[in-house]
C-alpha cells in the first residue's frame, strides 16, 4: 500500500522531472534561436558599409556611392568625406 507521503513524494519527483525536461527544451530552443541570430548577424556584418574617409557606419540613405565607380561609400551628410575620398579614389583621373 502506498502511503500518502510516498504518493506526494512521487508526484514531486514527477513534477521536478517534468520541469527539468521543460528547461532542457527551452534551453535547446534558445540555443537554436541564438545560432540563427548569430548567423543573421554575421551576414549583416558582412554587408555593413563604412565611410571610406571617416569609417563611420553607414545605413540606408546616409551615404553616397563613389561617383567614380570604385564602389565605396562616403557620408552623405559630410561633403568632406566625399571630397577626401575623391582625392584618394583608385578610379580618380590621372593628375597631370
Ligand atoms: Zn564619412
Ligand atoms: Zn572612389
Amino acid at each position: 500500500m502506498t502511503s500518502h507521503v510516498e504518493a506526494q513524494i512521487q508526484a514531486r519527483i514527477i513534477a521536478a522531472e517534468k520541469k527539468r525536461q521543460q528547461q532542457r527544451q527551452q534551453r535547446a530552443e534558445l540555443d537554436a534561436n541564438r545560432q540563427a541570430g548569430l548567423a543573421a548577424r554575421k551576414t549583416a556584418k558582412a554587408k555593413r558599409l563604412y565611410c571610406a574617409t571617416c569609417a563611420r557606419r553607414q545605413y540606408r540613405g546616409t551615404y553616397h556611392r563613389c561617383p567614380l565607380g570604385c564602389g565605396v561609400a562616403v557620408c552623405r551628410k559630410n561633403p568632406h568625406c566625399g571630397n577626401t575620398h575623391l582625392k584618394q579614389c583608385d578610379n580618380r583621373p590621372e593628375a597631370s
